[in-house]
C-alpha cells in the first residue's frame, strides 16, 4: 500500500501571494505547498483523495498515471477545483466515468460546478464523473475496504474522514483533512492505523481546522504507527516545526511517500 501526498498546504497554498511569509525558509522545497490532496495505490488500484488547483501539476511531478476511484472530502474550492483535470484519467479508462464518493454537500457542489461532466461516459473530451454518497463501510472493486466518518469542519460544515484497509496486506491508512475536531467515532475508526494523515494548520488555534496541539491530541488517542501533518499554512516552517514534534509524528510535504510502512526519504 502506498500513499503520495500531492499537496500539504492550506486553502491559499504556501507561500502566500504578496506576503513576506516571515519565518518560512523559501529555499527549502518542503515549504512550497500545493493545496492538500493525496494519491493511494491499494490492491493495485489508484485512489485519489481530493483535487485542488495544482492537481494536474502534481500528477505530472509525482508520476500519478491513473485514477480508478475518487473521494472528495468536501466541496471547498481547495479540494474540488482540480477535478476537471480528471478528464485525462477518463480517457485512460476508455471514456468510463470516474466514481466519486463524497458527502451530500460535496455531491451538490460537484453537480453545480461540473454539470457538463455528470455522465456515465466522457463525450467530446469532457470529464465524466459519477458522484455518489459515501457509505460508512464499503469495499471497492479492487478489494480495498473504505470506512468513512463525518468530521466537524467548523460549526456548520462536515468533511469526510477516510480509513482505507488494503485487502492483500491488511495495512490501514487514515486520512482526516479539514476538521476542527476528531470525534470519538473517528478516533475509534482510525485507532492503530499504520498511517494517520491529519489536518494540522499551524500552532495557533483556528475555528475550522485543527492546530498542532489538537492534532497531536488526536494522534495520541489514535496511536497510529506514524502520524503525518497536512493542510499547513506558511506559519509551519518545515525544519523548525519538525524539530519540535514528538517521535512518531512528522510534517508532511508535497511528494511525501509512505509505502508498506516505510517513508521514502529524499
Ligand atoms: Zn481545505
Ligand atoms: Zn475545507
Amino acid at each position: 500500500m502506498r500513499i503520495t501526498l500531492l499537496g500539504t498546504g492550506t486553502s491559499q497554498g504556501v507561500p502566500l501571494i504578496g506576503h513576506p511569509n516571515e519565518g518560512l525558509d523559501l529555499s527549502e522545497p518542503k515549504n512550497w505547498r500545493n493545496r492538500s490532496c493525496a494519491h493511494i495505490v491499494s490492491d493495485g488500484a489508484h485512489i485519489q483523495i481530493d483535487a485542488g488547483p495544482e492537481f494536474r501539476l502534481a500528477c505530472l511531478k509525482f508520476c500519478v498515471s491513473a485514477v480508478d476511484f475518487f473521494f472528495l472530502t468536501h466541496g471547498h474550492s481547495d479540494h474540488i477545483l482540480g477535478m476537471d483535470d480528471l478528464r485525462r484519467f477518463c480517457d485512460l479508462r476508455g471514456g468510463a466515468a470516474i466514481p466519486v464518493w463524497t458527502t451530500p454537500e460535496g455531491k451538490a457542489r460537484v453537480e453545480a460546478i461540473f454539470p457538463y461532466g455528470i455522465r456515465p461516459r466522457s463525450e467530446r473530451g469532457y470529464v465524466a464523473l459519477e458522484p455518489r454518497l459515501a457509505e460508512p463501510d464499503a469495499t471497492l472493486a479492487c478489494g480495498t475496504r473504505v470506512q468513512t466518518t463525518l468530521l466537524p469542519h467548523g460549526p456548520r460544515f462536515r468533511s469526510l474522514g477516510l480509513v482505507f484497509t488494503e485487502k492483500k496486506s491488511g495495512q490501514r491508512i487514515a486520512y482526516f483533512t479539514d476538521c476542527s475536531e476528531v470525534p470519538d467515532e473517528a478516533v475509534a475508526l482510525a485507532r492503530g492505523a499504520d498511517l494517520l494523515v491529519i489536518d494540522a494548520l499551524h500552532r495557533n488555534p483556528h475555528p475550522t481546522h485543527l492546530n498542532f496541539e489538537k492534532a497531536l491530541e488526536a494522534s495520541r488517542k489514535i496511536r497510529a504507527a506514524l502520524t503525518v501533518f497536512t493542510h499547513m499554512t506558511y506559519r509551519a516552517d518545515y525544519a523548525r516545526e519538525s524539530a519540535a514534534l514528538p517521535p512518531g509524528v512528522r510534517l508532511g510535504y508535497d511528494g511525501f511517500v509512505w509505502e508498506d510502512g516505510v517513508v521514502s526519504e529524499d
